[in-house]
């Protein structure tokens, strides 16, 4: 078995240490005897490259970068992507990248950059005076779907943590979120919601990374993609997972949530 992994644009979009998802993602599917095939989207590959994948990781950037990203997916790339995201084909999206995915992201300085239109959401920035949203964040998924295959695989309340830190805030459209704000900003600060739920694709504003501090998705990840590429229901072969979860219970404790405490 074989899986493989688009990174997108790990050159420009990889100013928050989200490149831990992917390593993440590889690791954990080479301990299960998956061969992984990590494919770096960069600009100057070739949209046929995008055809393949099983998986797509897209981590955050800087307004700058997002706007270089997003001039060179418009057209053959970008409708790659949509056309598999609307197959169902998983993927995990970080911060920047959600904001791509959406209508439309506003920067803090210069014009509106068009998104892909793929995820119902738009986001703004509310200019350079306002202050980021930084810190810790914990959430509960109550994307129907995820949620329900997480408790499955974990017999636990899916609760998520991660790290944010972003000036855009984000408004869903009809796109369900991803889960409901317990520590944190979230999308906006304002309306309780954080990230976003399309179809197998995972939108976030949580860092962390998120991976390697929520394994379960991973496996969450892995597992959907294998189910699509060979229409197989198999579970993983569980892993050795106590440091991570070790980590998770110090940061709810710092956090004053013990009792939220999962193995997630
Ligand atoms: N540039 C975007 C923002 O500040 C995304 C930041 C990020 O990817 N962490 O909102």
């Amino acid at each position: 078995m074989e899986l493989k992994i688009g990174w997108l644009y790990p050159k420009l979009m990889s100013t928050y240490g989200d490149r831990g998802n992917a390593i993440c993602l590889q690791q954990r599917a080479v301990w299960r005897g998956i061969a992984v095939n990590l494919i770096e989207l960069d600009r100057q590959v070739d949209a046929t490259a995008f055809e393949n994948i099983d998986i797509l990781v897209g981590g955050g950037a800087q307004d700058r970068q997002q706007e270089i990203v997003m001039r060179d997916l418009q057209g053959a790339k970008a409708e790659i992507i949509r056309q598999k995201i609307e197959a169902g084909m998983p993927g995990v999206f970080t911060c920047g990248s959600p904001q791509l995915l959406g209508h439309y992201y506003e920067p803090a300085l210069g014009k509106r950059i068009e998104g892909l239109g793929i995820l119902d959401l738009v986001s703004k920035h509310p200019g350079p005076e306002a202050s980021r949203c930084i810190g810790n964040v914990v959430f509960e998924v109550t994307a129907s779907k995820l949620a329900t295959e997480l408790k499955a695989m974990t017999g636990q309340t899916p609760i998520v943590i991660g790290f944010e830190n972003h000036g855009g805030r984000t408004y869903l459209g009809k796109t369900e979120a991803l889960g409901k704000v317990i520590k944190g900003y979230g999308n906006n600060g304002e309306d309780g919601t954080e990230g976003a739920f399309y179809h197998n694709a995972i939108a976030t504003y949580a860092h962390g990374p998120l991976l390697p501090k929520n394994p379960a998705i991973a496996d969450w990840l892995l597992q959907t993609a294998l189910m699509q590429k060979y229409q197989d229901k198999m579970t993983l072969r569980k892993l050795d997972d106590s440091l991570a979860l070790q980590a998770r219970q110090a940061m709810f404790n710092r956090l004053n949530l013990t009792s939220l405490a999962t193995t997630l």
